[in-house]
């Protein structure tokens, strides 16, 4: 196990690669999809049931987390690996995308943004210099640079001012962060999409160096074919031998354009919220448990899946259970959800080291196109 943060590529197919960041708290294969652990717990799934689906990283908010139970707490606490019990990697975002979309009065300045809690209605500052001090006492592997960036559509010059002083304060985070070895900090490319901004932004960032890079402001209400536009130029400013996250992707068919341009992680709400609200992923699409047709379906939810939820129940158990509002519905849901991403990398993985990524690509998309087994 590596002591420092690396990153390497070991096979490609077209852009899409597949490779590995070592961390001294393990090991993490890429393309990566990572489970939102929000509020330090992976909503209804225990660590160890996670990490069971495939999950090598999760993802934990710096929002929610700094306003409870406070990140002086978690820190006090032996920080969030221990506190969660979740040992491996942890990526923390930097709190400036939930700040601008969840909290109340909000106010935006150079010096960073000032809000009152969606909570609780107290007062806080959220800056470069205090998200890294945040991350850092929560002991994130990965840590990104705060930054800010306005929905979509938006005006030129919105998103350009918005863009550069996300890049002043993406050098305010790297001397915020420091040398600390075994942690990466991660810079935000931003400029909507703009390619003139984007590449200005990659400029930027590049000369600050950072251990990887993501594409920000992207699934922020653009659309799917919007969001392939831009990552066909964004993704390839971006330097070559650092990973390129894509934050907040996405759905199944959304992971699979990303990684084709060339994207090594991702992190989505989706499969574990999907999970609470009866919504399963399979390969042949989205299956709705709460429908009728399945209340005397005795066949699993997906016959090739092997998560607890498709091997050892009915659809016409999951169906009831749901209906019927039992915690075990959101439990097995979204276990099967996570599965079901997280087999999903593995298949890309394996058809990017073996350079048949594009056949791979047909028949992910032709056996989704089949839709749901028929009813009974
Ligand atoms: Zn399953």
């Amino acid at each position: 196990m590596s002591d420092r943060f690396t990153f390497s590529v070991s096979a490609t197919s077209g852009d899409a690669r597949v490779g590995e960041m070592s961390t001294p708290r393990g090991k993490i294969r890429t393309p990566a999809f990572m489970p939102l652990g929000t509020a330090a717990t992976v909503k209804a799934m225990m660590p160890e049931s996670v990490r069971a689906t495939g999950a090598d990283i999760i993802l934990g908010n710096t929002y929610h987390l700094m306003l409870r139970p406070g990140a002086e707490r978690i820190a006090a606490l032996g920080g969030l690996h221990r506190f969660m019990n979740w040992e491996r990697p942890i990526l923390t975002d930097s709190g400036g995308f939930q700040v601008m979309s969840l909290a109340d009065l909000r106010k935006l300045t150079e010096e960073g943004v000032r809000f009152k809690s969606h909570i609780d209605g107290s007062k806080h500052m959220l800056s470069p210099e205090r998200s890294i001090e945040i991350q850092t006492l929560l002991g994130s592997d990965i840590v990104m640079c705060f930054d800010e960036c306005p929905a979509l559509p938006a005006d030129r010059t919105r998103i350009a001012e918005s863009m550069r002083m996300s890049m002043r304060w993406a050098v305010r985070s790297r001397d915020a962060f420091g040398d600390r070895p075994g942690h990466a900090l991660f810079g935000i490319q931003q400029g909507g999409l703009e390619r003139d901004l984007r590449e200005e932004s990659a400029e930027a960032l590049k000369r600050i160096g950072f251990d990887g890079y993501a594409v920000g402001g992207l699934a922020v209400g653009e659309g799917q074919e919007a969001m392939f536009d831009c990552l066909d130029f964004a993704t390839g400013m971006l330097p070559e031998d650092r990973p390129r996250y894509l934050m907040g992707v996405g759905k199944p068919d959304d992971i699979v354009g990303a990684v084709k341009r060339g994207i090594d992680m991702m992190d989505c709400v989706l499969p574990s919220r999907s999970g609470r609200t009866g919504q399963a992923f399979t390969r042949r699409g989205v299956v709705n448990i709460k429908n009728a047709r399945h209340a005397d379906d005795p066949r699993p939810l997906d016959e090739a899946c092997s998560c607890p939820a498709c091997s050892q129940y009915s659809r016409a158990y999951l169906h009831y259970v749901f209906r019927a509002g039992e915690i075990i519905s959101s439990m097995l849901l979204t276990w099967h959800n996570l599965h079901y991403y997280q087999e999903l990398m593995a298949g890309i993985r394996g058809a990017i080291a073996a350079d048949r990524f594009e056949a791979w690509e047909a028949d992910f998309h032709a056996l989704r196109a089949q839709g749901d087994i028929e009813p009974l």
